[in-house]
């Protein structure tokens, strides 16, 4: 049986001039970056002429979609209204990027209340969500991505994401399957062909499997339940080479973009090898 590749990319570092040349040194079809300093609540936007080059040179390489990732620092859940506002700025200006530079989107991590109220943390978030898409028209997404749980932190569950989706309802808002953090989150004990179908069904029927639009492949250096968010080489990890041919074998995540955030064999980041393998487990399922 002939099976379909998704486009396989990783997380690629380098600012807009050299990300492109980066990505395509490791054979990667897709990449995230960061849209500006991910540890910093400024956000730099690139100017007209960064922006045309970047162009370009994208228009001319094999890459087929960007994806931008928003700053660490973001927590639409807080209760301390500084980092709330700061959060949505950061968000806002992330987007206006994303636009410019002619990205799908932002994914972003949603946070914690950190010991206040969940329910009003899950308001704030919806309310900031709303707030940053009315501030950036357009088309451009905000990506919702699932966590590795632990901490008061909100996205661990698939109705905790289901929750925002649908309150926002909106068609910009998104979803980023970690496959990590999923599993350090105990989504499952283990990807098999049997969990790996339960586990899609159910996010099929909370908030439509067409939602998920990025897949972030990632082994995991701990082990399921965890909730301690520790990347690893695809195969080198708990999830295991058997763990990514079962996800790869759900043909329902062959339309999302496979985005690599691992450390590399060499301690680089994402490199060729990991793209290789993890290409490697769609064959012949
Ligand atoms: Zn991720």
């Amino acid at each position: 049986m002939k099976v379909m590749k998704p486009i396989i990319g990783a997380h690629i570092s380098g600012g807009l001039s050299v990300c492109v040349e980066n990505a395509e040194r490791i054979g990667a079809q897709t990449m995230q970056i960061f849209g500006s300093s991910p540890r910093m609540w400024r956000t730099r936007m690139p100017l007209a002429d960064e922006v045309a080059e970047y162009k370009k040179v994208l228009g001319k390489s094999s890459i087929k979609k960007v994806f931008l990732h928003s700053a660490y620092l973001v927590n639409l859940a807080s209760s301390s209204p500084d980092i709330y506002s700061f959060s949505i700025q950061s968000l806002v200006d992330h987007l206006k990027i994303a636009d410019v530079i002619g990205a799908e989107g932002v994914i972003f991590h949603l946070g914690s209340t950190k010991g206040g109220d969940r329910d009003e943390g899950f308001e704030r978030e919806v309310l900031a969500i709303k707030k940053v898409l009315s501030t950036v028209p357009g088309g451009t997404q905000l990506i919702m991505e699932n966590t590795a749980g632990g901490g008061d932190k909100i996205g661990a569950e698939i109705s905790d994401i289901a929750r925002l989706l649908n309150s926002v309802n909106s068609p910009r808002v998104k979803v980023c399957y970690d496959t990590a953090h999923g599993f350090e989150a105990g989504l499952v004990e283990s990807y098999t062909k049997e969990s790996v179908k339960k586990l899609f069904d159910e996010f099929d029927k909370k908030l439509g499997i067409e939602n998920i639009v990025a897949i972030h492949a990632n082994d995991s250096k701990t082990i399921s339940n965890s909730n301690h968010d520790k990347h690893e080489n695809i195969g080198e990890g708990h999830i295991g080479i058997n763990g990514f041919e079962a996800l790869a074998s759900d043909s329902r995540l062959h339309d999302k973009a496979w985005i690599l955030e691992v450390p590399g064999f060499d301690g680089e980041g994402s490199d060729k090898k990991n793209i290789e393998i993890l290409s490697s487990c769609f064959k012949g399922s």
